[in-house]
């Protein structure tokens, strides 16, 4: 266990704010209290930095970035590969701050937000084996170069993979980076940043300063030594994040919210497409941006799916994140529960059909941000919670006549994150899926694909992460004509 850990697992104040140039900094500003969403007690404390703070830190990073830029690609492996492997060392650590941070049952933040985290550094390691820098056409090099430091925003849902999804392919690159994790989860991101100092990353390479978005992150947005700033976080935010930075022309990615559609086609397998379909709605108690939140179903085996949906619904155990055999844990904090609370009752209030769960917690749940599973049935689109992000264990389930239909309501958001089709008739899964306008989509629940660019079409956001595609964001493309 490091020392970091049992500071956290202690509670109280963590006084170590920031890690700027190598070293963790103690910080003056605020202290932001961190509350475990399961029992809605004050589990500790994390000091919010200011703009002052911030600017130190780019200054460490725009000073590393010349040295750490210029290293052999094989090198910048060698750190990720370090990185990774204290990441699955301390992968119990991970799961268990992950858990009281933001509520995640244990066995899924063991199970997936820290494993799928890792992979984010694996692939960014593995791309550097060949990855070409600088390629020739005809006598012009067209070199691929990093853009500089970047300023990286994350969010609370998966706290750690957001962070890794960001962080890897950035330091893959040769940029210098200041992270500004989710000041509601900061924990993971302050054992992250320990793994990275005990891998032994230069100084001033990777710096990390807590706080408020109003504060911390829009001083990184708009500061005119940060080259690139990437946030995923909801679409306020990521607006906010836009306008800072448009005045000194900097790179802007953004991953936002989603509203992902699953297609269930006239002959999908209905006895294996609802279950997982609910059950990916559901996964992270839905606060995952690319969950499929609206199943459009056939309208001829509706009541088949809806009995099917419920059943499975009713299956989900929520309850104590720290026990193994629980599904879902909490909502991630009280903000989000309001949310979700505010959408059943407007689900309601507009006559969509309640199958299971509604308002309120689950049964012997008195305390903690705990929602009940619910799917709503005969959602129109024309409803808000057909249009609008939950962010919750909601879903929704609209009918159709004819597949044209199922594409028009699929594309019927102005979202545009995930998506799904279900079928056994593989030329016409394959032809909805290439009809539905999302950055992704999933053709009867393969498995995940860390290679897969990830992002958003619409208002979904801009830029891709992950594989190759999420290397190339933190890259900028130099030609240089007759070097050949
Ligand atoms: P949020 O927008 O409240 O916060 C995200 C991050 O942005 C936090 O670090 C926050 O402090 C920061 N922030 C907030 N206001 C800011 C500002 N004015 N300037 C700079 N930074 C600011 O989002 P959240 O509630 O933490 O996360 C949920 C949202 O994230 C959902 O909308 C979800 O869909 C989205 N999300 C998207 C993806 C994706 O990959 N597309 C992945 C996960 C979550």
């Amino acid at each position: 266990m490091t020392a970091l850990f049992d500071n956290i697992m202690a509670g109280g104040p963590i006084g170590n704010g920031a890690y700027i140039g190598g070293q963790w900094v103690p910080l003056q500003g605020t202290m932001l209290p961190i509350v475990n969403p399961a029992t809605e007690e004050v589990i500790g404390e994390i000091a919010s930095g200011s703009s002052a703070d911030v600017g130190r830190a780019i200054a460490a990073a725009r000073a590393a970035f010349p040295a750490f830029s210029a290293l052999p690609a094989s090198e910048r492996a060698a750190y990720l590969d370090r990185i990774r492997a204290l990441v699955l060392e301390r992968s119990e650590e991970f799961a268990q701050a992950i858990s009281r941070e933001m509520g995640a049952a244990i066995s899924y933040a063991r199970n997936a937000q820290v494993p799928l985290a890792a992979e984010h550094l694996r692939v960014a390691r593995d791309l550097l084996a060949d990855y070409p820098f600088l390629s020739m056409k005809g006598t012009t090099a067209i070199a691929r170069e990093a853009i500089g430091v970047c300023g990286l925003i994350t969010p609370w849902n998966w706290p750690l993979y957001q962070i890794t999804a960001k962080v890897a392919p950035a330091i893959a690159a040769g940029c210098a980076i200041v992270l500004k994790p989710s000041e509601l989860a900061p924990l993971s991101a302050l054992l992250f940043a320990q793994a990275v100092h005990d891998a032994g990353l230069p100084a001033g390479v990777f710096n990390l300063v807590n706080g408020t978005g109003p504060e911390v992150g829009e001083a990184m947005a708009s500061h005119p030594d940060v080259d690139m700033v990437s946030i995923t976080g909801s679409n306020r935010a990521g607006i906010l994040v836009a306008q800072a930075a448009a005045p000194t022309i900097k790179r802007v990615t953004q991953e936002l919210g989603g509203k992902s559609p699953n297609v269930l086609l006239p002959d999908a397998d209905l006895a294996k497409a609802v279950p997982l379909g609910v059950m990916a709605a559901f996964r992270n108690v839905g606060q995952s941006c690319s969950a499929p939140t609206r199943m459009v179903v056939p309208r001829a085996h509706l009541a088949e799916v809806e009995r099917l949906a419920a059943e499975t619904a009713q299956s989900i155990l929520v309850g104590d994140p720290r026990e193994e055999k629980t599904m879902l844990g909490p909502l991630a904090n009280r903000a989000q529960f309001d949310r979700v609370q505010e959408m059943i009752g407007a689900g309601i209030a507009e006559g969509a059909k309640l199958l299971c769960g509604g308002p309120g917690r689950p049964n012997g749940l008195e305390h903690g941000f705990f929602a009940r599973p619910t799917i709503f049935s005969d959602v129109a689109t024309s409803m808000r919670i057909a249009q609008e992000e939950i962010f919750g264990p909601v879903l929704c389930i609209l009918p159709y006549d004819s597949v044209d239909e199922a594409v028009a309501i699929a594309n019927d958001t102005l979202y545009g994150l995930g998506g799904h089709v279900q079928g056994r008739d593989v030329e016409l899964a394959r032809s909805v899926a290439r009809r539905i306008r999302t950055g992704q989509v999933h053709i009867n629940h393969p498995a995940w694909d860390p290679d897969a660019p990830f992002g958003g079409y619409k208002r979904s956001g801009n830029g891709r992460e992950y594989g190759e595609h999420g290397l190339g964001e933190f890259l900028e493309i130099k030609s240089i004509l007759g070097y050949g």
